[in-house]
C-alpha cells in the first residue's frame, strides 16, 4: 500500500475527519497545516500570532512561513514511513516546495485524493461546525471568502496532479464510513 498521500478539497469537504481515519487505517501520520497553525495560535507562539491574522481573515498564511513549517514537520521521524497531508499544498509555490523536499529524500507523492463537495453543502457544514466548535474563521463572510480563495488558488493544483497521473477524485458527500472506503479503494 502506498503511503505518501495528499488530501485536497474545499473547506468543509470533510478532509480532517477522513484524514484521522486514513491515518489510522494506513498507519501513517496525518499532517494538517491548519491544526499546526491552530496549536500555535493556542500556544500564543510567534508563528501563531503571525498566522492568526491571516486565518481570521480567511486568507492563506504566506508560503515561506507555511513551507518552512512543513519542511520541519516532514523531517520528523514518524513521517519516514509515509504521511497524509491535509491542507497542504494549497498554492503552486507550495507544490514546488513539496516537490523539492521530497526529491531531496528521493521520494515522491503517490496519490492525491480530491474530496469533492458542492458549495451549498460545504457552507452548510461549516456554519454547523461554527456553532459546535466556535472556530474564529467559521463566520459566514469568512467561509465564503475561504471558498473563493480555495477556488482561485488551490483548485488549479488538481490539474497539476492530474497531469502527473496522481489525482483520484472521491465524492465527499454521504456516509463517513463509505467515504473512507471509497478513498481507500481509490488508492489501492
Ligand atoms: P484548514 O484547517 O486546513 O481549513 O486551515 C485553516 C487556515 O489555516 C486556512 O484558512 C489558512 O489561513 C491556514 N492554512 C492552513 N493550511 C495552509 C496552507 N497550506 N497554506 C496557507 N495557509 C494555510
Amino acid at each position: 500500500m502506498s503511503s505518501r498521500i495528499i488530501l485536497i478539497g474545499p473547506p468543509g469537504a470533510g478532509k480532517g475527519t477522513q484524514a484521522a481515519r486514513l491515518s489510522e487505517a494506513l498507519g501513517i501520520p496525518a499532517i494538517s497545516t491548519g491544526d499546526i497553525f491552530r496549536a500555535n495560535v493556542k500556544g500564543e507562539t510567534e508563528l501563531g500570532k503571525l498566522a492568526k491574522r491571516y486565518m481570521d481573515a480567511g486568507e492563506y498564511v504566506p508560503d515561506e512561513v507555511t513551507n518552512s513549517m512543513v519542511a520541519d514537520r516532514l523531517a520528523q521521524d514518524d513521517a519516514a514511513v509515509g504521511f497524509l497531508l491535509d491542507g497542504y499544498p494549497r498554492t503552486s509555490a507550495q507544490v514546488d516546495e513539496l516537490d523539492r523536499i521530497l526529491a531531496a529524500e528521493d521520494t515522491a507523492i503517490e496519490h492525491v485524493v480530491e474530496l469533492t463537495a458542492d458549495t451549498d453543502e460545504v457552507v452548510a457544514r461549516l456554519l454547523a461546525r461554527a456553532q459546535t466548535e466556535g472556530r474564529s474563521d467559521d463566520s459566514e463572510d469568512v467561509i465564503r471568502h475561504r471558498l473563493d480563495v480555495y477556488e482561485e488558488q488551490t483548485q488549479p493544483l488538481t490539474d497539476i496532479y492530474r497531469s502527473r497521473g496522481l489525482l483520484r477524485q472521491v465524492d465527499g458527500l454521504g456516509d463517513v464510513d463509505d467515504i473512507t472506503e471509497r478513498i481507500l479503494s481509490s488508492i489501492r
